[in-house]
């Protein structure tokens, strides 16, 4: 949270400016190895590149339809039933929005009145807590804490009340790369059937997962179909994050609500960048597969490159992330400080997970690391990280 701004409005007071940016405005300034803002350092399939030029070529410049481009909404559909069995009609259900991120604004503001309470898990993706606050509604937190992250279901159980509207869901999880067991899955589903909430459940590493874990979509859960909105994006994918093409699809009524706030947020995005990752989305198996694998063989490089420099590693099963303590390399555990200094002491950059807390003592001692990089970067930073020690 940052200091005060004269002109900013109530809600936002304290959204300042994001980690992503100063972090990355650090990185540039220091010349250092940025591990901090979660992107890949190299380009996605071939064909997905080309389909983009070729709809610039051949003239897809201009708006494309409120909901999104046919092409890409059929994608889409057909990637929910090939991965995971589920039927979604193209033109009630889906709609495309400017990344997954319009795709959480879009919702939140959507289905948020004043008032309305919202429950996440934290340590949470920065955007929740201000999407939240800009919708006017409250956050009730639920905490996962490390080793395990395991979710807590008797706290969840207990920050229900009559204000809960709906509970806000990662998984793959940003930033500790826990993947939600089903056992989790169906408890939080019990809750929410229970006292009749919606989900809103953020799946963008859902091809980002490793050991053999599989992605459980919380809409596949008996029951929950109805009242689950499912969040993707083709950025983490196809490593296209600056293309910003995401999604929300689930029950035409809810999907109506997110449409409805999207119209007056961008109205429309992205046009040659659709059908670009709707050829993505159709690539074989073995795309999806293959992505997976590399990065989790760049997640076992740094994270052993870590445990070597002396950090406390909690082991991701998916995502972009890790996660670890610093406190062996610095008593006082202050990361943000750590964070602040890494890429003046030996040209690094981190993120301080602390800024994923409702209240930031809770994570004060975690720092994050990307592993999104190519095998060399990955060894220049961990070579620079040993000699923080030496
Ligand atoms: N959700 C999570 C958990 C993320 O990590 C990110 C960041 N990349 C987003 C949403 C935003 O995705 P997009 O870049 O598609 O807007
Ligand atoms: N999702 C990415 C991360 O968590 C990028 C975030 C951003 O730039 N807003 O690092």
């Amino acid at each position: 949270m940052s200091d005060r701004l004269p002109h900013l409005s109530a809600k936002l007071q304290g959204f300042g400016t994001t980690i992503f940016g100063e972090m990355s405005a650090l990185a540039v300034a220091t010349n250092s190895v940025n591990l901090g803002q979660g992107f890949p350092d190299t380009d996605g399939p071939r064909e997905v590149l080309d389909a983009a030029i070729a709809a610039i070529n051949s003239g897809h410049n201009q708006y494309p339809p409120l909901i999104g481009m046919p092409t890409l909404r059929h994608a889409i559909v057909e990637h929910q039933l090939r991965f995971y069995g589920m039927e979604f009609d193209p033109d009630t259900e889906v709609l495309v929005t400017a990344g997954a991120s319009e795709a959480l604004a879009s919702t939140l503001i959507g289905l948020l009145d004043t008032g309305d309470e919202v429950i996440m898990f934290e340590p949470s993706y920065d955007m929740y807590q201000a999407c939240a606050a800009m919708a006017g509604a409250t956050v009730r937190p639920v905490t996962l804490h490390p080793p395990s992250y395991a979710a807590e279901i008797d706290e969840l159980r207990q920050a229900v009340s009559a204000r809960t509207k709906l509970i806000l869901l990662n998984t793959p999880h940003n930033p500790t790369g826990k993947v939600f067991s089903r056992e989790e899955m169906q408890a939080i589903a019990d809750v929410a059937i229970e006292h009749d909430l919606i989900v809103v459940t953020d799946e963008v590493y859902e091809h980002l997962i490793f050991d053999g874990l599989e992605h459980i979509p919380m809409a596949t859960l008996p029951g929950m179909r109805e009242r689950t909105l499912t969040i993707s994006s083709g950025g983490k994918t196809f490593n296209t994050t600056g293309w910003k093409v995401g999604w929300v699809i689930g029950p035409a009524a809810l999907v109506a609500a997110a449409r409805t706030a999207k119209q007056y947020l961008t109205y429309v995005s992205s046009g040659p960048f659709q059908p670009a990752i709707a050829a993505g989305l159709r690539l074989p198996d073995s795309f999806f597969a293959e992505i997976a694998l590399d990065l989790q063989h760049k997640r076992d490089r740094l994270c052993a490159g870590l445990v070597e420099a002396g950090f406390d590693v909690f082991h991701p099963h998916g995502t972009y992330f890790v996660t670890v303590d610093i406190r062996p390399l610095r008593s006082d555990g202050d990361g943000y400080a750590f964070c602040r200094d890494l890429p003046h002491r030996c040209g690094v950059v981190a993120i301080p997970n602390e800024v994923f807390y409702t209240d930031a003592r809770r994570g004060r001692h975690l720092v994050r690391f990307a592993f999104s990089k190519r095998f060399e970067v990955l060894d220049e930073a961990v070579s620079r990280l040993k000699g923080i020690n030496a």
